[in-house]
C-alpha cells in the first residue's frame, strides 16, 4: 500500500475557513470553584504528583491543562480547523418527543453523534494527539471499552500523522467488532485486554484466564507501553481535567444556541461513564450559574448496573487495576470492581471524574442511576420520535429526561446531552426488542 505523505507537517494549520461559531476558547470549571479540587497524588509517595511525575506519559501541554486554574485556554487552530469537520455540533428541539410525551417542558439535545467517530470523544482525542504530535511523540497507547474512545484516538491519529496502538476490553473486543474495524480502517492496532504483551496483562490473566477484562485491566496495560517506549505516550478518554476540559466545546457552543433563540437551560441530562460528555456540556453552564446566579440544574445518569456516584465511596483510589496510575479524588466502586458487561459499554469505568466527583461533593450537581430497561426502553422511544438512534450511554441520560419530562407541569427548557448515535450497538437494541 502507498502512504501519501504531506510534505508540510499535520500540525500545521491548512487555511481551511472555520465557522465563528466554532468555539476559540475551552471553558476551566476550576476558575470558578469555590473550593479547589483535591489534587492527584503519587501512587509512591502518596504526595501530589509534579509535572515530572506525569512527563513519561503526557506532553507538557496537556500536564498543565490538568493543573491550570485560567477561565479560558485558546484551542489551536489546526484543533478548530479539524472540529469545524463536524462542529459546531446541532442543538435540535424534540418537537416529536414533546408531542409523544405530552409535556409541557420544552425538550433539546445537544447531538454529538455528528462527529466522524460517532461520538463526543473526538473533542478531546483531536486536542491530545495535536499536542502529543506538536512536542515530538510519534506513538499514542490507550485502552477502550465498547470501542468509541479508541476508534476516536484512531480517527485524531491519523489526521496528526501519529502511531496508535489500543488493547480493548476483552467482553467488548469479541462481541462488538466494528468499532474494531474502524480503528484499524484509521491505521490503528488493537489488542484484546488483558493479553499476553505486558506484564500487567499476564498477571491479570494468571489470576483468571476467563476474565471478561474491564477498563481498570485495560489501562495498566497501555501505561505500561508508554512508559517503557520513549518515543510513545498514554492518552486517556475521559475522567482527567485536560479530557473535561477540551469537552467544553459541547457546552459553550449549547449556551450560544440557546441564547440565540432567547432560551435558558433549566435542567440538563448527561450520562455519565468517566464524566467527560457530561461536564463537557454543563460545565459552562455550572460556571454560569456560579459567576452570574443562574440556576440550571445538572444531573448525572449512570447505569444502576457501575453506579459510582450515587452508591460508590468519595476517596482517593487508583484509574487502574495494577495501581500505576495516580490516586484520584473520585466516587469510585473500587480498582477492582468487574461491572457486568451491560452494552452500555462506555459507562462501565469504576470511578468517576475527580472534577465531577468534586461538583457532586459541592452540590454543583447531582446524580441518579438508571436501569438498563429503562435505559434501552427510552432509547426506542426517542428513536421513533426523533428519528435518531442513541448510542447505548446516551440513552441513560434520555430514560432520566424522559421521567423528568412526563412529571413536568410547566414549560421548563430541558436539555438531553446526546453523546453518540447507537448505529454500531444495533446488536445491543436488537437484545433488547
Ligand atoms: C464513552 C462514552 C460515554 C461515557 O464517557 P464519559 O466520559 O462519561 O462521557 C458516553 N456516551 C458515549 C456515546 C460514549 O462513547
Amino acid at each position: 500500500m502507498t502512504e501519501v505523505r504531506s510534505s508540510q507537517p499535520l500540525t500545521e494549520p491548512t487555511g481551511a475557513v472555520v465557522p465563528s461559531s466554532v468555539p476559540t476558547h475551552w471553558y476551566n470549571l476550576a476558575a470558578d470553584l469555590p473550593e479547589p479540587c483535591p489534587p492527584p497524588l503519587h501512587p509512591g509517595t502518596q504526595q501530589p504528583v509534579g509535572p515530572d511525575d506525569l512527563a513519561p506519559l503526557f506532553p507538557m501541554a496537556l500536564i498543565q491543562q490538568e493543573v491550570t486554574t485560567e477561565r479560558w485556554v485558546e484551542i489551536p487552530q489546526t484543533v478548530r480547523e479539524i472540529y469545524a469537520l463536524w462542529r459546531p455540533s446541532p442543538l435540535v428541539r424534540a418537537h416529536r418527543l414533546e408531542r409523544v410525551l405530552g409535556t409541557p417542558a420544552r425538550i433539546f439535545y445537544k447531538y454529538e453523534g455528528v462527529s466522524p467517530a460517532g461520538s463526543h470523544k473526538p473533542n478531546t482525542a483531536v486536542a491530545q494527539a495535536y499536542y502529543n504530535a506538536v512536542e515530538g511523540a510519534t506513538k499514542l497507547t490507550t485502552e477502550t471499552g465498547a470501542g468509541q474512545w479508541g476508534a476516536s484516538l484512531a480517527l485524531a491519529c491519523s489526521l496528526l500523522g501519529l502511531e496508535c496502538e489500543i488493547w480493548q476490553v476483552r467482553a467488548s473486543y469479541d462481541q462488538k467488532p466494528y468499532r474494531r474495524y474502524q480503528m484499524e480502517t484509521y491505521g490503528s492496532v488493537c489488542h484484546p485486554s488483558p493479553s499476553d504483551l505486558t506484564e500487567a496483562g499476564r498477571a491479570m490473566l494468571a489470576n483468571d484466564p476467563d476474565t471478561t477484562g474491564s477498563l481498570g485491566m485495560a489501562i495498566s496495560e497501555a501505561v505500561e507501553v508508554a512508559a517503557k517506549d520513549p518515543n510513545a505516550h498514554y492518552s486517556l478518554g475521559s475522567v482527567l481535567n485536560h479530557v473535561l476540559l477540551h469537552q467544553s466545546v459541547i457546552g459553550i457552543e449549547a449556551l450560544d444556541q440557546l441564547e440565540a433563540i432567547e432560551e435558558t437551560a433549566d435542567v440538563i441530562f448527561g450520562c455519565a461513564g468517566g464524566g467527560s460528555n457530561l461536564a463537557g456540556l454543563s460545565f459552562p453552564f455550572i460556571g454560569r450559574n456560579l459567576r452570574d446566579g443562574a440556576t440550571t440544574r445538572v444531573v448525572a445518569c449512570e447505569p444502576a448496573a457501575c453506579p459510582s456516584l450515587t452508591q460508590g465511596e468519595y476517596r482517593y483510589d487508583h484509574g487502574d487495576v495494577a495501581g500505576l496510575t495516580p490516586l484520584l479524588k473520585m466516587h469510585t466502586l473500587g480498582k477492582d470492581f468487574v461491572p457486568p458487561p451491560i452494552h452500555a459499554g462506555g459507562l462501565r469505568y469504576h470511578g468517576m471524574a475527580p472534577m465531577v466527583s468534586h461538583a457532586l461533593e459541592l452540590g454543583l450537581l447531582s446524580a441518579t442511576a438508571i436501569e438498563q430497561e429503562d435505559a434501552f426502553q427510552a432509547g426506542i422511544e426517542f428513536a421513533r420520535a426523533e428519528g435518531i438512534i442513541p448510542a447505548p450511554e446516551s440513552t441513560h441520560a434520555v430514560a432520566a429526561a424522559l421521567t423528568h419530562a412526563r412529571a413536568a407541569t410547566t414549560d421548563e427548557t430541558i436539555v438531553i446531552g446526546l453523546s453518540g448515535n447507537g448505529v454500531l450497538d444495533l446488536p445491543a437494541y436488537e437484545d433488547y426488542l
